[in-house]
């Protein structure tokens, strides 16, 4: 099997290791990949959001897959063209890909589909706004409606600022969804599917806000780790029946059936399991975690979801360690992150028993003092990601990698899995399943 996979981050770092591993999969390509990715596989420098120049490239190399791993390029509608041009692709469609490019879409979804989520209401003038937020009351949850790689959700308990975040929304010729607060402890679980079969993967929690103690801004991910000790029994079946099985049927229903990974955001509360929101692709950096600790060969699942050909007995088998992976972020990421420094330590950090090192914003330097290095080239610039005998053991990896890793004025969470490790993580009671 000759795949190639399009994106330049972490998750297709993580997802290009697994396919690998496979012994099915011959080759694989990338683009436009980053520096830890032409490590390991040829990069082709191709804007792999625009469809026409990324189904060429599909045609050139006479690919058996193509693997989509950002919001962009399906929003854009790549896995279309690519389809059109008799690829398999694993990834929706544009039209499946509104479940996380609108949220309003989602919303509506949901609603014909039976999902239990946060009531909500959509917001497109001051005044809607204001209506919403004191219908709700605080704590405020203020979305835009598009994608926002993760950065458009504001929840805060200051209404002038739920309300600044909605005009500056509508100012950007925008609409906001304005919802109840959901309280409780969040999972994202990955549902595979061909459109009628589902297959869920290990559940994960991931890290939104930059600092230690979920303080400050949200980022596209600070770290997350698989699996979830602190889960109730039952839980990954009751998301596959109340929430993925349902939404699969109904964009099946619709004549735009979901092909690829269902993203399924989620809040454990005290009424019981709601989404939080949908992505139409695997989460960065929890694919990082639970992808580590997948040892279905990972070639042979997406060509059969690609296909049509999901076997909905089979049951993925996963690694009995548990996953931990901590983000290395730039200096001033998420506002304006510092690019270009060189960064050291990544063959240390990959010597250490159990650890290795998902580069995201990465790139090789082309010329200047640092020519030919491993030099930061984005907000989120790598992922040590550690499997353990548990989470203590692999968190404590992790951090020793993520100490060994140099980078002027980087930046990490210490926190990431720490409260799961302790055991502080409580599910509200009546929240359990059946
Ligand atoms: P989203 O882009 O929808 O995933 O939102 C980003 C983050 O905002 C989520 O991971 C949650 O931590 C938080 N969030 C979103 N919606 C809600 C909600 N209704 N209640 C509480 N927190 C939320």
């Amino acid at each position: 099997m000759k795949v190639l996979v399009l994106g330049p981050g972490g998750r297709e770092h993580a997802i290009i290791r697994a396919l690998l591993a496979d012994p099915e999969v011959e080759q694989v390509h990338c683009a436009p990949g980053n520096a830890g990715i032409a490590q390991v596989v040829p990069v082709h420098a191709v804007d792999a959001d625009d469809p026409a120049p990324a189904t060429q490239l599909a045609r050139e190399l006479e690919v058996d897959l193509v693997v989509v791993g950002p919001e962009a390029p399906l929003v854009a509608g790549v896995a279309d063209a690519l389809r059109e041009a008799g690829f398999p692709v694993f990834g929706p469609s544009q039209a499946a890909a509104r479940l996380e490019g609108s949220k309003a879409f989602a919303k509506e979804v949901m609603a014909a589909a039976g999902v239990p989520t946060a009531m909500a209401r959509v917001a497109t003038t001051e005044a809607e706004a204001a209506d919403a937020l004191d219908t709700f009351g605080a704590p405020y949850v203020v979305k835009d409606d598009g994608l926002a790689a993760g950065k458009g959700v504001v929840v805060t308990s200051d209404r002038d600022a739920a309300l600044a975040h909605a005009n500056a929304c509508f100012a950007a010729g925008g609409t906001v969804v304005i919802e109840e607060f959901l309280d409780g402890p969040e999972v994202s679980l990955f549902v595979i599917t061909d459109g009628t079969r589902v297959l869920p993967l290990s559940p994960a929690q991931d890290f939104k806000r930059i600092f230690d103690g979920d303080e400050g801004p949200n980022t596209g991910g600070m770290g997350a780790y698989t699996p979830l000790p602190w889960l109730p029994e039952g839980f990954v079946e009751e998301v596959v029946e109340r929430v993925a099985r349902p939404t699969v049927d109904e964009m099946r229903r619709r004549g735009t059936p979901f092909v690829g990974v269902l993203y399924c955001g989620l809040a454990v509360t005290r009424r019981g399991l709601r989404v939080i929101e949908f992505n139409a692709r695997f989460g960065d950096p929890e694919t990082q975690a639970v992808l580590a600790r997948l040892a279905t060969p990972l070639g042979r699942l997406l060509m059969d979801a690609a296909t049509g050909r999901l076997d909905e007995a089979e049951r993925l088998r996963w690694r009995p360690e548990s996953a931990v992976a901590v983000v290395v972020a730039a200096q001033d990421y998420p506002d304006s992150p510092r690019k270009g420094d060189p960064i050291g330590g990544l063959e240390a950090a990959e010597a250490l028993e159990g650890v290795h090192v998902v580069h995201a914003g990465t790139a090789t330097a082309p010329e200047g003092e640092h020519a030919g290095r491993i030099v930061s080239a984005g907000g989120r610039v790598l992922a040590v990601v550690a499997l353990g005998a548990d989470l203590d053991e692999a968190r404590d990896r992790a951090y020793r990698g993520t100490d060994l890793i140099e980078l002027e004025g980087s930046q990490h969470r210490t926190d990431i899995a720490l409260k799961a490790a302790r055991g502080q993580i409580t599910v509200p009671s009546h929240s359990a399943p059946r």
